[in-house]
C-alpha cells in the first residue's frame, strides 16, 4: 500500500465515517471489489450509480446499477442531481446520484463510490476531504487477461477499453492511496479498512 501522499496531509479531514472514492483502470475488478464490500460488509453503504448503458446478463437494476434513458440522465443532469458525471470509454453516460451519498454520510454509514477517473478528479473538487483510492492490477498482462476473459465486450469495445486502461493508470499517483488487486478479499479488506481509521492512523 502506498501511504497517504506527504504533499496532502490528511490530519485536517473530519473523523470517520468516511467517503472513499474508489477508481481504477477498466477491468481492475472494482465491481469485483464492490460486490464482495456488499456482501460481505454491510456496514459499508454502496452508492448505485445511473447508466445509460444495457444491461449485462445477471445485473439487477437498481442493484448493480440504475439503468436510465438518455433522456432521463440529461433531466437529472440538468436538474443538479450528480454528484459527478461523465461519459466512460466514448459510450455511455455514468452518474452518482448526489441525494443518496448525502444521505448515507449524514446517517454515519461510510459511504463507497466506485467510478471512472474522470469522476474521481470531479469528487475531488467538491468533496477534498474524501479519500481518493486507486485499484491497480498485479500488472498490465493481468489487466489484459481480465478484460479479454470476462467475455462481456466485442473486440472493437475491448480496444477502446484497453487505450483507456492505459491512460488511467498513469493516474495512480493523483491518489491517496493504491491498493492492488491482486486477491479479492484481501484488497476489499485492505479498503474497508481505510473506512474506519483516521488518516493518521495508517501506514
Ligand atoms: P461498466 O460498464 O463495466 O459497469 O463500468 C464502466 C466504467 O464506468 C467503470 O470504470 C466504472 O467504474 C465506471 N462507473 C460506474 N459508475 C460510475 C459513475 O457513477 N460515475 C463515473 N464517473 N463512472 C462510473
Amino acid at each position: 500500500m502506498t501511504p497517504p501522499d506527504a504533499d496532502h496531509p490528511r490530519t485536517d479531514s473530519p473523523p470517520a465515517p468516511r467517503l472513499v472514492v474508489l477508481a481504477g483502470p477498466t477491468a481492475v475488478g472494482k465491481g469485483t471489489i464492490s460486490a464482495y464490500i456488499r456482501r460481505h460488509f454491510p456496514q459499508v453503504w454502496l452508492s448505485v450509480s445511473m447508466t445509460t448503458r444495457p444491461k449485462r446478463p445477471g445485473e439487477v437494476d437498481g442493484v448493480h446499477y440504475h439503468f436510465v434513458a438518455p433522456q432521463e440522465f440529461q433531466r437529472l443532469i440538468d436538474a443538479g442531481e450528480f454528484l459527478e458525471y461523465a461519459v466512460v470509454h466514448g459510450r455511455a453516460n455514468y452518474g452518482t446520484p448526489r441525494g443518496p451519498v448525502e444521505r448515507a454520510l449524514a446517517s454515519g454509514r461510510p459511504a463507497l463510490l466506485e467510478i471512472d477517473l474522470q469522476g474521481a478528479r470531479q469528487v475531488r473538487q467538491t468533496m477534498p476531504e474524501a479519500l481518493f483510492v486507486f485499484l491497480e492490477p498485479p500488472s498490465w498482462d493481468e489487466l489484459v487477461r481480465r478484460l479479454v476473459g470476462r467475455g462481456t465486450e466485442d473486440a472493437a469495445e475491448q480496444a477502446v477499453r484497453l487505450e483507456t486502461a492505459r491512460r488511467e493508470l498513469a493516474a495512480a499517483a493523483e491518489f491517496d492511496v493504491v491498493i492492488t488487486n491482486d486477491d479479492v478479499r484481501r484488497a476489499s479488506e485492505e479498503l474497508v479498512s481505510l473506512m474506519s481509521s483516521r488518516p493518521s492512523a495508517q501506514s
